[in-house]
């Protein structure tokens, strides 16, 4: 069993102050594989007060050391990745291929993209040729994330954070914890000054409520459901800090007759990708009429072949969902959706073979309607639905008829159609044809997909505040 009972605060390895243990359960076999301490207020005091004591001199610290410490950061990652794959696939269930290469290089990536747009950005305008705007670190802040894609979310929260000169408490997921233990070490051994980065684990009562509360937190940034984002505004509001959310989604993947059978295929795969748990999964198809039916036997064929197996197996697979509550969520809402619409793969139940394991079977649920659960609420689990459009203009309108706005997708070869859908969606990013986003490009939604940005020079503003100095000597 693994123990990872400390915390990382003012750049020392420290015991919780009260013992609080919390197992930490592979999905795979459901069984517990690590222990951590949930924190207590005394804890999160003590990690608060060293990064506003840190903040006055970080705050100051050059460009080029701070490029300099981020560079040496990357260098730790790339020369631990292993590690860093293996926890993750632990602790989440992701199939260690994929934790190697996506998970783990999500890290990089965004690392990377960071490294990239601060180095170029620019902290002092000239608003007049005596007045100077200046951009400066918002101060302390507390950063909450999920455990869906573990580093992906610490990398973009941390890195810009501590970039333009914010000092850092981070609570990661008590679910997937391990990772983020292991980064708070990169932290440490890439030499970070004391108290710019902070690590404490919790829970969200516990921990994630009183960051967000705390008078000496001046910005929460946080990723995970609405609903502990809602709970964390709440919090945050007698202090008026800055909160910045990046929260779920139901995105639409609207499929026009003439993209062909690939469309379909890498729809419903991109949508069972990291067994459904990403907040920006296509998991609605929406599929023009005169292509529906094919639409409907490619998508299926895709989930019957999806192999679904521990994560600790070698190969191209998806693993379990990562917790029984999980589990009995998506089982939940499958069990809605073939009351709703018409099974035509995978359902209730394990797949065969695996009796032990949050072990779900990719399913595509067809002719369902917008205004049902499966097709309004987020699963997080490798659940596909399936809808029916005539026009261009009706596709629209059923992929903005919903609470969220984080990610659509776009599928035709004509580039007039695909750009007048695209402008009329109501989401932070549009994918279109499979074409991918570029390193620091901006993640976030509309509506109750959130209100941040992550990713490169959008990433470093939200951390940032703006102050106007007059009489600045020409
Ligand atoms: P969650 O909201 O339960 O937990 C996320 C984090 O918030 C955890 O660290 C948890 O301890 C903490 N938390 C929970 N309640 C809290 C509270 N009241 N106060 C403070 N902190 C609290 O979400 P989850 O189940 O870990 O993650 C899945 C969700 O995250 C999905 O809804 C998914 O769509 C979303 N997500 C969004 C993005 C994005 O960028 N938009 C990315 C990944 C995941």
């Amino acid at each position: 069993m693994i123990e990872k009972r400390d915390f990382y605060i003012n750049g020392q390895w420290v015991s919780p102050t009260k013992p609080n243990d919390f197992n930490v359960i592979n999905p795979s076999t459901e069984d517990p594989c690590a222990v951590i301490s949930l924190g207590d207020q005394a804890d999160t005091d003590a990690a608060v007060a060293a990064a506003k004591a840190a903040f006055t001199d970080w705050a100051f610290v050059d460009k080029s050391e701070k490029v300099a410490l981020l560079k040496r950061l990357l260098e730790v990652y790339n020369d631990r990745a292993e590690d860093m794959a293996q926890a993750m696939s632990l602790e989440m269930g992701a199939p260690i291929s994929m934790a190697r290469s996506s998970q783990t290089g999500a890290g990089s990536w965004h690392l990377e993209g960071f490294i990239d747009a601060f180095s170029t950005m620019s902290f002092e305008r000239d608003f007049t040729a005596t007045e100077k705007t200046l951009l400066e670190p918002i101060g302390v802040c507390g950063l909450i994330t999920p455990w869906n894609w573990p580093m992906n979310q610490v990398m973009l929260k941390v890195v810009p954070a501590i970039a333009v000169g914010c000092t850092t408490i981070l609570k990661p997921s008590e679910i997937a914890p391990l990772s983020s233990h292991l980064f708070a070490e990169f932290i440490d051994q890439a030499g970070f000054p004391a108290g710019v980065f902070n690590l404490v684990n919790g829970d969200g009562p516990g921990v994630g409520s009183q960051l967000s509360a705390h008078k000496d937190v001046d910005m929460i940034s946080f990723t995970g459901s609405s609903r502990a984002g809602k709970l964390i505004s709440k919090s945050a509001a007698d202090t008026l800090k800055r909160v910045s959310l990046e929260l779920g989604g139901k995105g639409a993947n609207i499929i026009f007759a003439d993209a062909g059978p690939d469309a379909v295929k890498r729809g419903a795969a991109h949508c069972f990708r990291n067994t459904g748990q990403s907040c920006n999964a296509p998991t609605r198809m929406l599929v023009e009429s005169s292509f529906y039916d094919d639409a409907v036997e490619i998508a299926s064929q895709v989930a019957r072949d999806t192999h679904v197996g521990p994560a600790s197996d070698e190969g191209k697979h998806i693993g379990p969902v990562v917790s029984e509550a999980q589990f009995d969520k998506i089982q939940g809402l499958i069990e809605i959706g073939i009351s709703e619409g018409r099974l035509t793969a995978g359902g209730l139940g394990r797949p065969d073979g695996l009796n032990r394991g949050y072990f779900v079977k990719p399913t595509v649920i067809a002719d369902v309607t917008n205004d049902v659960t499966i097709a309004r609420e987020e699963v997080f689990g490798p659940v596909l639905s399936i809808l029916k459009f005539d026009t261009v203009d009706e596709a629209i309108a059923i992929a903005n008829d919903t609470d969220y706005g984080l990610t659509n997708y776009v599928q035709t070869p004509d580039d007039e159609k695909r750009v007048y859908v695209a402008r009329r969606l109501r989401s932070g990013m549009v994918e279109t044809n499979g074409k991918g986003f570029a390193k620091g490009s901006p993640f976030g939604g509309y509506k109750q997909s959130g209100n941040g940005r992550e990713g490169g020079t959008y990433g470093l503003e939200e951390f940032l505040e703006v102050k106007a100095v007059s009489g600045w000597p020409a």
